[in-house]
């Protein structure tokens, strides 16, 4: 049946929880597990006739937009089984259009996966977020198993890759010769763009992606290049068509752009508030300033603009010595570690 769309959004991202609250671990300031308490006598199992309709109806719900995110949460999602998950695709594949793709995410506390769920998450590209909570004694203290037991030992830092084989330097020049300083990422206030746009540069500023600034944007910086959102291929020409990567954010997670652009070969700016510190080596494949500082900016950026020997040889350097991981070699890694730890256990 057709869903009436009067009014509705194209595209919006829904988290769904399949065992309801229920968890498999026991964080003292879980907001989520007393939620049971709720649903006397229920199972937590989302059945499969309601998978089904579930998949169905938000893939027709977005059928003007070419991607469909389906998101999944907990609780502990895992819980569910690794066949879940495997039908849940299964029904995606099979109600997906011509030409639309699915975005599979799944966030979880990490402690039932093994090689068998890692290969699953890598030949359906899961975006996957695994909660942790920081140094040992904080993460002992708040974060318990239902047994009681301590968990900062079960887990360990991990790094997120980059499609090595998309995101990568090519000759391509979609916005004309240099200098090209592009920002890519969503167009809101928290990303701080306009520090980036109202600095007085020769050459040209790109901004990819959508948001909530963007008419305002477009309209107070007519020189500026807005492209609107860019995925996939064009994203990547984007990319390999700039010569400098700006991104002067005040608040975020990781910055999945600044992998990205890396691993496109651009030099990075960026500030403390994104994994900007972890990502680039100072002055060797980007720079980190602060980031209520356009005069840093400015600085730097104009620096960039009047040196462009200096720039290339930080571009070969960041791309022939500090190339991001791919996710190949991030999945090659986990099922290595998942088999040293099996055969510790049997
Ligand atoms: S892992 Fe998440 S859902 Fe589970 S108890 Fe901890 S905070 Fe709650």
């Amino acid at each position: 049946m057709a869903i009436a769309r009067q009014g509705a959004p194209d595209a919006f991202h829904l988290l769904t929880k399949p065992t309801g609250a229920v968890c498999n671990l026991d964080c003292s300031y879980c907001f989520f597990l007393s939620k049971e308490m709720l649903y006397p006598g229920s199972r937590f199992r989302m059945a499969d006739e309601l998978l089904e309709a579930y998949i169905e109806q938000l893939i027709e719900a977005h059928s003007q937009v070419p991607e469909v995110q389906i998101a999944w949460q907990g609780g502990e999602p895992t819980l569910m089984g690794l066949d879940f998950f495997r039908r849940s695709v299964e029904l995606a594949e099979a109600h997906l259009r011509p030409g639309q793709r699915a975005a599979y995410t799944i966030q979880t506390n990490g402690t039932l996966l093994d090689p068998e769920w890692a290969a699953f998450f890598r030949r359906y590209n899961f975006f996957i977020g695994v909660s942790l909570d920081g140094p040992e004694e904080f993460h002992n203290h708040y974060r318990r198993s239902v047994d009681g037991e301590n968990g900062f030992r079960r887990t360990m830092h991990w790094t997120r890759g980059v499609d090595a084989a998309l995101f990568r330097p090519r000759d391509v020049r979609l916005f004309g010769d240099g200098p090209v300083f592009l920002y890519v990422g969503r167009v809101a206030v928290e990303k701080n763009i306009e520090t980036f746009l109202r600095l007085d540069l020769p050459g040209k500023k790109v901004v990819v992606g959508g948001g909530p600034m963007l008419a305002a944007l477009r309209a107070r910086y007519p020189r500026a290049i807005f492209t609107g959102k860019k995925l996939g291929e064009e994203l990547a020409e984007c990319y390999a068509s700039a010569d400098v990567f700006v991104f002067p954010t005040i608040q975020d997670g990781f910055g999945m752009v600044l992998a990205q652009a890396a691993a496109s070969g651009l030099p990075v700016l960026t500030t403390p508030h994104s994994a900007g510190a972890d990502l680039v080596h100072e002055g060797r494949t980007g720079w980190i300033l602060p980031a209520r500082d356009p005069s840093a900016f400015a600085e730097r950026l104009a620096w960039c603009a009047a040196n462009r020997e200096g720039l290339c040889a930080v571009v070969e350097h960041a791309y022939s010595r500090f190339r991001p991981r791919s996710w190949d070699d991030v999945a090659a890694d986990f099922t290595a570690l998942c088999e040293r730890t099996l055969a510790v256990a049997s």
